[in-house]
């Protein structure tokens, strides 16, 4: 049996049962994609369970508030997908008459859509024969076929979708692509892949040249960028004062407490004497509590963040015009980052 047959073979025998595989209509398919693109698939079917329920086509999707979106959103980071989702179901409205487009050419002129999102959506729905390349794929046939070649450099992915598109069953190319992204997933893992009951094995170029911890090549990734974040938690009356993230920078429009950024780990009787805090909140403010620092990793940023909670007797004149109070019920309706909400959760 050849590579693509072998591959389908593991897949009918040991496929998961997820709730996306059981439709065509390339709306839900494009909902699950762009979801699991933020997660495992264990984090991520509660998600792509929500929006479905909740936008059940891509009409209603299109008429909900970005606010709704982001609040179902809220928890997968990544947050512009979650604004862009909202884009493209407006431009399909549009320019689609509400029909979700299934062809790989048209998929990939939707806004957050790119090759691999656009090539499982037309092969799911559609069958058509364009190859998936995921993580998964790099990784099994850059073992399979005992490939080096970094697959995070153009030369990589160009000779990995090449290749990949060889492979392809073209009669089967939905199920084909489904196999080989599971058999990554769950046969040939990241660490401690399963070949010893794995059907490639005698021909498994990494197995039989014990190179399975080497392959696949990656080059090194971005450096990481350390920032410090100071929240200022001002509660009144069972209220806390947010604003909405309005700039450029991680986490657009999610609200936040008030932030003092500064350039290293900096004590909060410090933040509270400086310029930044003082103009914002006067000069005569009674520290209430400083919680732990806590960590939050972003892909290539690390934030360092310092909660300080302080007494409500602040010059409420001076205070930024677009920050506001909200109590329980109004935080449950606005999205908010991880870090914030988890925050709240614990403390309030
Ligand atoms: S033999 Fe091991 S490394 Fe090779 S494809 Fe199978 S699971 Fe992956």
């Amino acid at each position: 049996m050849n590579f693509s047959g072998e591959i389908i073979n593991w897949y009918q025998l040991h496929k998961r049962d997820l709730p996306w595989r059981n439709t065509t209509d390339p709306y839900i398919i494009w909902l699950s994609e762009i979801i699991m693109q933020q997660t495992r698939v264990e984090q991520g079917t509660p998600y792509f369970n929500r929006f479905a329920e909740t936008f059940p086509t891509v009409s209603d999707f299109a008429s909900a508030t970005e606010d709704e979106i982001l609040k179902l959103w809220q928890g997968l980071g990544y947050y512009s997908r979650g604004r862009n989702m909202h884009h493209t179901a407006q431009m399909v409205m549009e320019e689609h008459a509400g029909y979700f487009p299934n062809k790989y050419s048209e998929l990939l002129k939707l806004k957050g859509v790119g090759e691999y999102t656009a090539a499982a959506i037309s092969s799911f729905s559609n069958n058509e024969a364009q190859a998936v390349v995921d993580g998964n794929v790099f990784r099994l046939l850059s073992r399979y076929f005992g490939i080096d070649t970094p697959i995070n450099t153009g030369a990589g992915k160009k000779l990995f979708t090449v290749l990949a598109n060889e492979l392809m069953d073209k009669n089967q190319a939905g199920t084909y692509n489904q196999a080989v992204m599971e058999f990554g997933s769950l046969q040939c893992k990241p660490v401690n892949p399963n070949c010893s009951v794995c059907p490639l094995i005698s021909s498994c170029q990494a197995y039989q040249q014990s190179r399975i911890q080497e392959l696949p090549v990656k080059l090194k990734a971005k450096k990481v960028r350390n920032r410090f974040f100071n929240y200022i938690v001002l509660k009144r009356e069972d209220q806390f004062l947010i604003h909405k993230l309005q700039s450029n920078d991680i986490w657009q429009n999610l609200h936040q407490f008030p932030l003092i950024e500064t350039e290293f780990a900096t004590d909060a009787s410090n933040i509270i004497q400086s310029e930044n805090f003082t103009s914002q909140f006067g000069n005569k403010i009674i520290l209430k509590k400083v919680h732990q620092p806590v960590k939050h990793l972003l892909s290539h940023q690390k934030l360092h963040a310092q909660f300080i909670e302080i007494e409500p007797n602040v010059d409420y004149k001076s205070i930024p015009k677009n920050y506001f109070f909200a109590g329980e019920q109004v935080l449950k309706e606005l999205a908010q980052p991880k870090l914030i909400f988890e925050f709240l959760k614990k403390f309030f």
